[in-house]
């Protein structure tokens, strides 16, 4: 870095933005002011900078998920026979359903080469509503038949908390101004599938943009928020406004409790009742699934689901 007039500097935490008018002109940290022609600010979800620039921050409980997670350390050996694997191979499952007891949200495991990761995902808002913490909720997932013995013996090497951006709308014009550049989770770029969360490579990729259009201000001697906007073009041409406009329906199905108590319920009561052998005689497969239909909600609710299913 030193050959091309930059350098690096880490473990320091920036304290605020150095402003003139509306143009940023640096950053003060631990008392020193550094002074910038462009200043990237990539601070995560917390947004605690941005709320310098009239940014929503921090962000609130309904526009954020918290996750928690546990780092078991296993010997490698034992990982690769718990999951059968082999070589450089690695496992990961998600999970929905009676684990977070009704609160949207999900879990996941995933291997590491000696180490397992595990953590559960919720949504602010319903969690603080449930007056449920998310260490019991993750003791609860930790105690359950299916990932008790995957991680038995192992030893608790890390325990993390961070929030997860959901449903942040940040105004694009938000996103540049006169001397800086906001990307990554802290410009709100970060997308619930569902099944996944995205935004790794969404900070990826606001990141790249950033470098760029700053090179072009560079060129043109001009770090304007007229001309650092064309990181808001790139981001536009790219799969990052375009995957976030495609799912922005997706938010609001998410939220529905029912997709995380109900449906599973009636998914797994109806296939445990087809599976099973029953004492007496077996019941025809129509009639169980009648049986299990009648609890399900109702008729419109279920097509109001369906019809928000259809709109991702
Ligand atoms: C449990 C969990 C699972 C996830 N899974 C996935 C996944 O499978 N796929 C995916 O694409 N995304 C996933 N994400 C989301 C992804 O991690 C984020 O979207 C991504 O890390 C955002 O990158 P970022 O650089 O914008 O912010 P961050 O990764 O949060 O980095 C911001 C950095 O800035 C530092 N910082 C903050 N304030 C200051 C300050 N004032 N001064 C100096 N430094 C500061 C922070 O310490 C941090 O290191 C997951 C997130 C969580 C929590």
């Amino acid at each position: 870095m030193g050959e091309v007039g930059g350098f690096v500097v880490t473990q320091k935490r920036v304290d605020s933005l150095v402003r003139e008018g509306k143009k940023v002109v640096g950053i003060v940290s631990d008392g020193e002011e550094i002074r910038a022609k462009v200043v990237v600010i990539a601070e995560g979800v917390l947004g605690l900078l941005a709320k310098e620039l009239g940014f929503p921050s921090p962000p609130a409980p309904r526009d954020v998920a918290v996750a928690v997670k546990e780092v078991i350390e296993l010997p490698r050996g034992e990982i690769e026979s718990r999951f059968s694997l082999e070589g450089e191979d690695g496992a990961a499952h998600l999970f929905f359903g009676a684990l977070t007891s009704g609160i949207p949200g999900g879990g996941f495991l995933y291997t590491n080469l000696e180490s397992i990761s595990l953590g559960i995902v919720l949504r602010m808002e319903s969690l603080l509503a449930s007056q449920r913490s998310p260490q019991e909720l993750l003791e609860g997932f930790k105690s359950r038949e299916e990932i008790t013995p995957l991680i038995s013996g192992g030893k608790i090497a890390e325990y993390g908390a961070h929030l997860i951006p959901e449903a942040r709308k940040i105004p694009s014009g938000l996103l540049v101004g006169d001397g800086y550049i906001v990307a990554g989770d802290a410009a709100g770029l970060a997308l619930n599938m569902g099944v996944t969360v995205r935004g790794m490579d969404m900070a990826i990729a606001s990141g790249v943009f950033a470098a760029k259009a700053i090179l072009q201000a560079h060129k043109k001697g001009d770090y304007s928020k007229e001309v650092l906007a064309d990181y808001l073009k790139m981001l536009g041409n790219s799969f990052v406004f375009e995957d976030m406009q495609t799912f922005k329906h997706l938010d609001k199905l998410a939220r529905e409790p029912r997709l995380y108590r109900e449906y599973p319920e009636l998914a797994v009561g109806f296939f445990r009742d087809i599976f099973s052998v029953s004492k007496g005689p077996k019941e025809r497969f129509s009639r169980t699934f009648m049986r299990w239909m009648r609890r399900a909600p109702s008729f419109p609710r279920m097509m109001r689901d369906l019809l928000d299913l259809g709109r991702i």
